[in-house]
């Protein structure tokens, strides 16, 4: 199966070349709301424009042709074009004896191969996450070199929102699907219970929870509530990452040595990029594991 089917399996769409795969919510019997899979969602993606560039090749002399590189006939994705330019600027490789687009994957296989990656820091991808717990997002903040990091805080906002992820390992329906339902109804009952009592508290005037602004009294309860939340609350998130950026994380969180959740947002972020970005993510492969999971993998790590 190539990515292409899989994104399809896996309900992807494409809105307007923003891909995304979305996730369901559910509902426990006592009407808690969880989550089965993340929910990744293309947001912002480079948009490149060239035009203005040929008044400034038009300043080196003519016999070099340079103006040229604006008509290239071969149109390609956003993300490929601003990172094959800004390569190509540095060898001032403008003229017709330049790589063409119509070899621009051969262009990025020796950039890959070679190890010159830092080309690939010009295109930034944002999505937004969601029906991720927060023990994935221990380990996703953890990448540290070309992200951007926005996450719902538990402080500000309250128990409204307060959703739960089941984890692949319960969701067979059987007793473990049974003990989570249950686990979750108890923390959203606990949460809420917790909550509750400690605004009760502070209208009483207890100092640990008193605070001057009307958003500050809230968020003093919210940060002491929130401590017996477990670690399959979800969290949402908006991410931004370069491609050198994103190939790593995809290199080493949708590897079969991966944690089982981790695994399934980077292979769905892959399944993204793939779909906008076939030359910059072109050289992954896709493997199904036994588990009927699925891992990617690539002979041209940590470019
Ligand atoms: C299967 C697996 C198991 C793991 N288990 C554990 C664990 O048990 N405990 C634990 O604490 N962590 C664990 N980690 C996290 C891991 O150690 C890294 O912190 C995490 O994967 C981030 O990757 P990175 O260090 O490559 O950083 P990124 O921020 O993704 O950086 C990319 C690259 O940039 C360079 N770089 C970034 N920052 C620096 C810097 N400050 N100095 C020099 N070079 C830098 C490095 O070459 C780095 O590889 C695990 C990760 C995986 C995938």
């Amino acid at each position: 199966m190539t990515p292409q089917d899989l994104f399809k399996n896996f309900g992807g769409k494409i809105h307007n070349d923003f891909p995304a795969v979305n996730a369901p919510v559910f509902k426990s019997p006592q009407g808690t709301p969880y989550l089965t899979a993340p929910g990744v969602v293309l947001i912002a993606r480079p948009n490149i424009e060239l035009s203005g560039v040929k008044s400034f090749l038009e300043g080196f002399d003519h016999g070099l042709g340079f103006a040229s590189y604006v008509d290239d006939p071969t149109a390609l994705s956003s993300g490929a074009q601003l990172c094959k330019i800004a390569g190509q600027t540095c060898y001032a490789s403008f003229s017709p004896k330049r790589t063409v687009n119509r070899d621009a994957e051969r262009y990025f296989k020796n950039i890959m191969e070679s190890g010159h990656g830092s080309v690939l820091e010009h295109a930034n991808y944002s999505f937004l996450l969601y029906g991720i717990s927060r023990s994935l997002t221990h380990e996703l903040i953890r990448h540290r070199a070309g992200f951007g990091f926005s996450q719902l805080s538990q402080r500000y906002v309250s128990g409204r929102v307060l959703r739960f992820v089941e984890r692949p390992e319960f969701q067979d329906g059987g007793k473990f699907h049974q003990m989570f339902l249950e686990r979750i109804d108890r923390a959203y009952t606990e949460y809420h219970k917790l909550a509750d009592a400690l605004l009760a508290e502070q209208g009483q005037g207890t100092a640990i929870l008193s605070a001057e602004a009307k958003t500050d009294l809230r968020k003093k309860v919210n940060q002491a509530a929130r401590g017996l939340l477990p670690n399959e609350t979800e969290t949402i998130m908006v991410i931004t990452g370069n491609v050198r950026a994103w190939r790593h994380v995809i290199e080493m969180r949708a590897s079969d040595h991966s944690e089982l959740e981790i695994r399934g947002l980077a292979v769905r972020v892959f399944f993204c990029l793939r779909q906008i970005e076939p030359i910059l993510f072109g050289d992954y492969e896709l493997h199904e594991l036994p588990d009927g999971t699925h891992s990617v993998t690539t002979p041209n790590r940590k470019v």
